[in-house]
């Protein structure tokens, strides 16, 4: 029989090569299921055991840990930034320096690799365990932000093979596009603004307090660089085949190659090849590829002699400004966006570009009738980026950042510290009271069926609706004669309106549109505080108190529920018969055992018998003492008796492991 310790140590084994296997090789071999069923069977151990706690436990990879200060620590190698280049000629230059140190005569390789376009971070690995991750900072001291790199799956936590016992190893943290998009998508149901570029938001993810929402993100990391001082390597290429060996994750798209010719092929390969990738690069790094070589070179104060950055130009056009509008989102955050001349860039017909906020507009210097620069890089969408000197619009066509609110007209306010205005009208701008109803009945929300987004600014704009607390005073008489409203639809409509009171405390908590409020805060402050009265009576200091809940989120919904227009929709929805607090019944009951019938037998390691029993019963099972064939499932302890096995054999009834059965219970 295993220890609990031996256990422990067999899981975390398994595991980190299931997380290889996955992360690094993209070859699993179990399922997500059987994984998230060892990790929970560790995850149980390890707080039942606190004695093997592991730092570099897959467990720690959930996250979970705050950070309120990211201490500053100096890096042992500095990590320096690049030279760029733009033009051939300008690495043929490179080329000509380097052959002049090391003698014409030399021979030189070069690893070309691609240029990442995220956040870069020094990880420390000692014995094979990552000790230490730091930001790259001004390159001389970074941040410590080793409980957020743990989340990053990408990053092997363990080493395998033959690695050297004390060594740094750099790489760039990126998040993929299609990642990146999904967060949008999200910003975008959420009303907030959405994430520039993958850039921004890798590195800022990095610095967040809390790793469990590091974890949530859908980052990775692509490592580059040794550091150390006895890493038993002698070339650049060699590190990127050995970091692979020892777990890391090293894109195969790196190449050894003998001529400044070969670079160049490189070079135009990958010009057009990134367009495909799954994530942003900005260029190739050229690296002289033998370490005695690099020594030789050295570094000048900023960037090593021995290396280069060939940046990819992002296509650039010029075109008209023909105005600026501003558009409003669900939560009044007000969005700037240039309106130009119709021009094409990258074969795409652009015809607005994003001005993020008012100080983009100011450090532009913007006005209508300038000839913009537009370009379409690493964003979403195409970004004005500079204005073409001797082609500038008249003064008096400067573009002032509007100061009330186009759609209502209220003077718009701009919170200390944030780049962006907000309208403040929250309870009549009408994009806000449209996006807010919209948000209320999204599929995540109240999911009512038989309503879309669009009736809903119908029925707005008709007078119908105002606020969410009107949709449950819908009446058939009221939408029949509109537009496209046959009979059914109407009773679908109302239909799904009333089934919508059923829907748990936490789907109306997420469904208020409490700005910074989404899902999972949601769901944290309904178990927390249990029922609206109490949220509404709570203290700022309550909420912060609470998991997750910082000063932004806890300053938001206190001026929610301080709102007296907000207090009244409040009371409305609760008239009507929605649930206003957790239904304790509900919670506590589990789908895969309610009116199931259970026999428990022999002795367990995690639980007492009466215990298992109990909770059983909690979870909406039923007990039985002997299997019949009505029996749904035999809980097998140690010692069980062997009748009991046979019969359940021969019955076909399933036989749980403790294991099964914690795996079950939180399934
Ligand atoms: P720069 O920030 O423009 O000075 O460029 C230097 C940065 O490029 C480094 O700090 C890395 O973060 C990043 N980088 C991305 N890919 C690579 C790579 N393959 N080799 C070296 N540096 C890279
Ligand atoms: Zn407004």
């Amino acid at each position: 029989m295993e220890t609990a310790k031996e256990r422990i140590q067999t899981l975390r084994k398994e595991l980190h090569d299931h997380n290889y296997r996955y992360y690094i090789l993209d070859n699993p071999i179990v399922s997500d299921y059987e994984f998230d069923k060892l990790l929970k069977e560790l995850q149980d151990l390890e707080t039942q055991f606190p004695a093997y706690y592991d730092s570099n436990s897959p467990t720690q990879r959930v996250g979970g840990n705050i950070t309120k200060n990211f201490e500053t620590i100096a890096h042992q190698y500095p990590m320096y930034s690049l030279s760029n280049t733009y033009t051939k000629e300008e690495v043929e230059q490179w080329e000509e320096r380097i052959k002049k140190s090391l003698g014409n005569q030399t021979v030189i390789e070069y690893t070309c690799e691609l240029k990442f376009d995220g956040a870069s971070i020094n990880l420390t690995y000692e014995n094979g365990q990552l000790i230490r991750a730091v930001t790259r900072g001004d390159g001389i001291q970074g941040d410590d932000v080793t409980t957020n790199i743990k989340t990053i799956k990408t990053i092997p936590l363990e080493l395998r093979g033959n690695f050297p016992s004390f060594f740094e190893i750099r790489g760039e943290i990126l998040i993929p596009w299609d990642g990146f998009n999904k967060m949008n998508t999200l910003r975008e149901e959420l009303g907030e603004p959405l994430y520039r570029n993958p850039r921004n938001t890798a590195s800022g993810s990095l610095k967040l307090q809390d790793s469990k929402l590091v974890a949530e993100r859908p980052l990775i990391c692509f490592l580059y660089a040794l550091a150390g001082s006895n890493l038993k390597v002698s070339t650049q290429y060699e590190a990127l085949e050995k970091a692979r060996e020892w777990g890391f994750k090293v894109p195969d798209s790196a190449r050894k190659v003998n001529s400044i010719e070969k670079v160049f092929e490189f070079i135009e390969e990958w010009e057009i090849k990134r367009k495909k990738l799954p994530y942003e690069i900005d260029g190739i790094v050229i690296k002289v590829n033998r370490f005695d070589q690099q020594q030789e070179l050295g570094f000048t104060a900023k960037a090593p002699r021995w290396a280069i950055a060939y940046k990819y130009q992002a296509e650039k056009v010029s075109t008209l400004l023909q105005g600026v509008q501003y558009q409003v989102g669900r939560t009044g955050a007000i969005t700037p966006v240039a309106k130009l001349k119709p021009v094409e860039i990258s074969g795409t017909i652009v015809k607005r570009a994003s001005l993020h906020n008012a100080d983009q507009i100011r450090k532009l210097d913007l006005r209508i009738g300038d000839l913009v620069y537009v370009e379409k890089g690493g964003e979403i969408i195409p970004k004005i980026v500079g204005i073409k000197e001797g082609h500038r619009g008249q003064p008096y066509n400067q573009v002032h950042f509007i100061t009330h609110c186009p759609e209502c007209n209220t003077l718009l306010e701009r919170e200390e510290g944030e780049a962006q205005h907000y309208c403040p009208n929250e309870v009549s701008c009408p994009p806000q009271q449209i996006g807010k109803i919209q948000h209320f009945i999204n599929r995540k929300a109240m999911d009512i069926e038989g309503l879309g987004g669009e009736t809903v600014a119908l029925l707005y704009h008709k007078g119908i609706i105002n606020n969410i607390a009107d949709l449950y005073q819908i009446t058939a008489e009221q939408v029949l004669p509109l537009d496209r409203m046959a009979e059914k639809s109407v009773q679908n409509l109302l239909e799904g309106i009333e089934s919508s009171k059923d829907k748990p405390f936490e789907k109306v908590l997420f469904g208020l549109g409490i700005r910074y409020v989404g899902e999972t805060v949601a769901k944290r402050l309904a178990k927390q505080f249990k029922s609206v009265e109490s949220l509404q009576q709570a203290s700022k200091e309550d909420l912060l108190r609470t998991d997750e809940i910082g000063e932004r989120i806890a300053e938001s919904l206190d001026r929610f529920f301080k709102n007296p227009e907000q207090q009244k929709i409040i009371e409305r929805l609760k008239n009507s018969g929605l649930r206003m607090q957790v239904d304790e019944s509900l919670q506590s009951k589990h789908p895969a055992f309610v009116n199931k019938r259970f026999v428990v037998s022999g002795i367990f390691e995690n639980f007492e018998r009466e215990a298992i029993k109990t909770e059983i019963e909690q979870l909406g099972g039923v007990m039985a003492s002997s299997v019949s064939a009505k029996t749904d499932f035999l809980i097998a302890g140690q010692g069980m008796g062997p009748s009991k096995r046979e019969k359940a054999l021969q019955l076909n009834i399933p036989i749980l492991s403790e294991q099964d059965y914690i795996a079950l219970k939180s399934s």
